[in-house]
């Protein structure tokens, strides 16, 4: 198959690059210059485990090509992805459509033939609809088949998820040789059976929403058992241990936390709520968890006020962790940012560590000290704050941490740490949802 891809970021390269590892044509298109540039020298624009490698083996066989020009892509294509960025719209949450809707009308443009587009951003029900006649209005008689497939990847695991999918959504309305052409794209993932779950359009573009929407509320309620577990003193990780081997409830996404980050899920359950508003149906669970999980965002800045004796004008606060979850350079949305705001505003000073994380934090905070290792981070600091559970920060030689810590206060965000472990090396501990 002869695939285009539009955008190449987290989701547009690693879709591109594992497309391409199943034997199809994939040319990658970017409106970004310097991204394009970067990627002709094997420079990966994301940070992304193995991603490299596989783009370098992929562009050597012959069979991945990156481009800025969309029109040559789509000439001759199969089938065109879209993967360009769905952030929330400022002021009122809804996505913002405008980079799919633009790239939808390039793509009109540039169709030579019969040709399959596929929706993989995030887009609320409906744009596939809007997408379609968009198309029909720029190239009127032009056939073409408009396909809704939500991606599920990780960022962190993305290549592995992607080849491993637990399932493939397909939203097709009554189209054939659309069906056919998906089929074959997603075919090397069958083993034994197709993951591929064939729905309408409009379905499985909900089914991406209230997928996220699920995972969040999740998340959300174990952080507020946490709460409650530090107000009645019992501990959230046996908590989460106990209800998630319940098969019906499932371990994962039960680790509590400082509050679910990202590119995904702030802004799809802000997406969701305004397609609920839209069509007068009121989403009071996803309504709740949004508001306690921003509430519960800025809630961490003053948990480590609280351990650090309630007044941080003046100290220094090292920070492990800038990134919304490890194995990522992704600092959209991450809880970090609502930290070192609440950090600031009290007056402390703010050092920072994180292995992939600085390039991208380095646009978005301000007075922020970026160190290179985690004992810079601690040294001469009055508290020491784990807020991203990276690998690097599992096996710290606390003891050396308690010696060049001014005062030794570990806040550990992740409940990395057993607390004897802590203890043994001479620092107090502070932890999420234990006592
Ligand atoms: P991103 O911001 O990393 O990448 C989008 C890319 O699209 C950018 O490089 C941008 O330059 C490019 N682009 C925009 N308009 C273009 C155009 N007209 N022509 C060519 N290139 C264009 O975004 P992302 O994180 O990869 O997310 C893409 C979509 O996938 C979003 O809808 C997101 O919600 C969804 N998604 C993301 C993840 C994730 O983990 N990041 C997971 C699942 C789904």
């Amino acid at each position: 198959m002869r695939i285009a891809m539009i955008g190449t970021g987290y989701v547009g390269l690693v879709s591109g690059a594992c497309f391409s590892d199943f034997g199809h044509d994939v040319v990658c298109v970017d409106k970004d210059q310097a991204k394009i540039d970067a990627l002709h020298r094997n420079v990966m624009p994301i940070y992304e485990p193995g991603l490299d490698v596989l783009v370098a083996s992929n562009v050597r066989a012959g069979r991945l090509t990156f481009t800025t020009d969309l029109k040559s892509a789509v000439d001759g294509a199969d089938a065109v992805f879209i993967a360009v960025g769905t952030p929330s719209r400022r002021g009122d949450g809804h996505a913002d459509l405008s980079y799919v809707y633009a790239a939808t009308r390039e793509i009109a443009q540039a169709i030579t033939g019969p040709i399959v587009v596929v929706t993989k951003s995030t887009v609320p029900v409906g744009t596939g609809d809007e997408v379609e006649r968009i198309i029909h209005e720029e190239r009127p008689g032009t056939t073409v088949a408009v396909v809704s497939n939500p991606e599920f990847l990780r960022e962190g695991a993305a290549i592995d998820d992607f080849k491993r999918p637990d399932r493939v959504v397909v939203g097709i309305n009554d189209d054939e040789r659309a069906r056919e052409v998906m089929s074959e794209i997603y075919r090397p993932l069958y083993l034994n059976s197709s993951p591929l779950l064939f729905t309408s359009r409009r379905t499985s573009e909900l089914i991406k929403y209230a997928a996220n929407a699920f995972l969040a509320t999740k998340i959300t309620f174990i952080n507020e058992i946490a709460d409650l577990c530090e107000a009645v003193g019992a501990d959230v990780k046996d908590v989460s241990r106990g209800i998630g081997l319940d098969n019906r409830i499932g371990s994962k996404f039960l680790h509590a936390g400082p509050g679910y980050g990202g590119s995904c899920f702030p802004k799809d359950t802000l997406a969701l709520l305004q397609t609920g508003g839209d069509n007068e149906t009121p989403l009071r669970i996803v309504e709740a968890v949004v508001q306690v999980n921003d509430a519960r965002k800025r809630a961490m800045g003053r948990k480590v006020i609280k351990a650090m004796g309630g007044d941080v004008r003046g100290k220094t606060v090292g920070l492990l962790g800038l990134t919304f979850k490890p194995n990522t350079d992704d600092m959209r949305d991450a809880p970090s940012l609502a930290i070192i705001q609440a950090l600031q505003d009290a007056g402390a000073v703010v050092k920072a560590h994180d292995p992939e994380g600085v390039e991208q934090a380095k646009r978005i905070v301000k007075d922020v000290e970026f160190v290179d290792s985690p004992y810079v981070a601690a040294d001469g600091a009055d508290a020491l704050v784990i807020v991203t559970e990276w690998d690097a920060y599992r096996a710290l030689d606390l003891r050396r941490i308690a010696g060049t810590l001014k005062t030794p206060i570990l806040v550990d965000l992740r409940n990395v740490y057993p607390k004897a472990e802590v203890k043994r090396a001479g620092l107090t501990l502070t932890q999420v949802g234990r006592v």
